[in-house]
């Protein structure tokens, strides 16, 4: 049954969501064509966010493929067409302490080094497919609040640096106030690089033109409600027509439809985040926090913020969204991030927003991303959770299971370059119904200590 666990006013699959992206997209847009009537393909993709369209794309490009997308909504209309276009490393919400002993130093440090050379893999798309996107800046910037913090994230760097072979400098408090900004709640931080920050929505267009060019059916306002097995083939009806395929890769990430499939029941927790963006700011407001830099950041708030300056300096700025979805829960939150915003940036609390979205990220209750097959339908291939860091992840997932259906569909080989830590479906997250509650107790944990730690710097 079609049921789930936010509100409906997150699924408005035929309204675009009021983002920034959406009012600067450019002319490059992917064609808006509604699947009509009866279709057939070999490949059929059922989401056409990052993950599903590198995955098309791919297919298309490598393999030769005959492959269909499915989106409900416009090309990027869920989370790759609302983030904040931080290509940076990351897809885990685990510490690698955790991991490594859950796992091994190998495995982790393998994972590691696959999310740099996904970041590539975004510049490298961006660049061959002559997209309209300007890269902005080499690193992410996490800064500490507390000397302490920054203590414990020197440590850190250390650790990455030594055992996960991660490109990672420690800032002095001085020298982050001098080269980067100056605002409150800073006391140094750690740069990684590679990191930069992109257009998502173009991205996601770029995606989808250079998937169609190279063969790749696409189909937007075309939400699956009805996914069927016979004879070896997969039907996928829509509203208006059937999608008839050898195999599927299920590609809705934080907005999945758990109903079509019971394999994806209770295995994955969508979490808002929330956006909202300045207008540009003048060079007297970016002097008054001397800010300098073209690089993503984000803080060490419990419940991280994210922030970068756009390239028509409107600022970016980002965090954890409301519990509910609805539009009253979404406004009170948007107004909890302004103020977040206006306490680290005083200088800037006369700046307007002119815009404010939403959208689902998606966490896995082993906390790592799910990329594989089924193990009783090896026709079926998924790829989701990346607990917020999805541009690098999303479309790294995308290439990997182009090269999975590629090299060895018909086989059981599992690739062997796919790191552990990801492999297969997470274990289902308990009490599936009360996932969003006992997601909304701990945020509220998490904004009690931010703003004890507020109070104190
Ligand atoms: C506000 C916000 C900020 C973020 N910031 C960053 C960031 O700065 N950096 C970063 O790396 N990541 C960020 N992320 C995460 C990142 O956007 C995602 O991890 C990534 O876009 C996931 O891509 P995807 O293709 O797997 O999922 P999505 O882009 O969500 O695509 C899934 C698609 O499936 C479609 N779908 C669902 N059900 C059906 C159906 N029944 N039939 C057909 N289609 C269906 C949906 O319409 C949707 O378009 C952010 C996310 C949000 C929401």
């Amino acid at each position: 049954m079609k049921s789930s666990i936010y509100s409906q006013d997150m699924y408005q699959y035929d309204t675009p969501e009021d983002s920034l992206w959406e009012s600067t997209q450019g002319s490059s847009i992917a064609a808006n064509t509604k699947m009509v009537g009866e279709h057939s393909c070999d490949v059929a993709v059922i989401g056409g966010g990052y993950t599903g369209l590198s995955a098309a794309y791919h297919l298309a490009k490598d393999y030769d493929i005959d492959v269909t997308v499915l989106e409900a909504g416009h090309i990027g209309w869920g989370a790759s067409g609302r983030n904040g276009g931080f290509c940076s490393i990351g897809g885990v919400a685990e510490s690698s302490e955790n991991l490594i002993k859950k796992y091994s130093l190998e495995d982790v440090r393998t994972y590691y080094q696959s999310q740099v050379e996904a970041v590539e893999l975004v510049r490298s798309n961006i660049i061959d497919e002559q997209m309209d996107i300007k890269i902005q800046g080499t690193a992410e910037i996490a800064v500490a609040r507390s000397k302490r913090n920054l203590e414990e994230m020197t440590e850190h760097a250390k650790f990455q640096r030594k055992y996960l072979g991660l490109n990672a400098t420690v800032i002095s408090k001085d020298e982050l106030k001098e080269s980067y900004f100056d605002a409150n709640q800073q006391w140094g931080g750690v740069s990684i690089e590679p990191t930069f920050g992109i257009h998502p929505l173009r991205y996601a267009n770029g995606l989808a033109i250079a998937a169609s060019k190279n063969g790749a059916r696409i189909f937007s306002g075309s939400e699956v409600i009805d996914w069927q097995k016979n004879n070896d083939s997969h039907y996928l009806t829509t509203k208006s027509g059937v999608l008839k395929a050898k195999y599927v890769i299920f590609a809705t990430n934080g907005f999945m439809p758990e109903y079509l499939l019971d394999n994806f029941k209770a295995r994955s927790l969508p979490i808002i985040s929330s956006i909202i963006t300045t207008r540009p700011l003048t060079q007297d407001e970016l002097a008054s926090h001397n800010w300098q830099t073209q690089n993503p950041v984000i803080n060490s708030r419990k419940l991280v913020n994210y922030y970068r300056l756009l390239p028509d300096n409107r600022f970016l700025f980002g965090g954890r969204g409301s519990s509910s979805g609805d539009r009253l829960g979404a406004e009170k939150n948007y107004n909890y991030l302004i103020n977040v915003m206006r306490n680290i940036w005083p200088n800037w609390s006369n700046v307007e927003i002119e815009h404010k979205w939403h959208g689902f990220v998606c966490f896995t209750r082993r906390l790592t991303p799910s990329i594989g097959r089924l193990d009783d339908d090896p026709s079926v291939y998924f790829g989701f959770g990346y607990h917020g860091n999805g541009v690098n992840t999303s479309t790294w997932t995308g290439l990997q299971l182009a090269k999975w259906l590629g090299k060895y569909g018909k086989s059981n080989q599992i690739p062997s370059d796919l790191p552990r830590i990801v492999y297969g479906l997470s274990p289902k997250f308990p009490l599936s119904a009360l996932r969003r509650y006992y997601l909304q107790g701990m945020i509220q944990l998490y904004r009690f200590k931010d703003a004890l730690s507020d109070n104190r710097s």
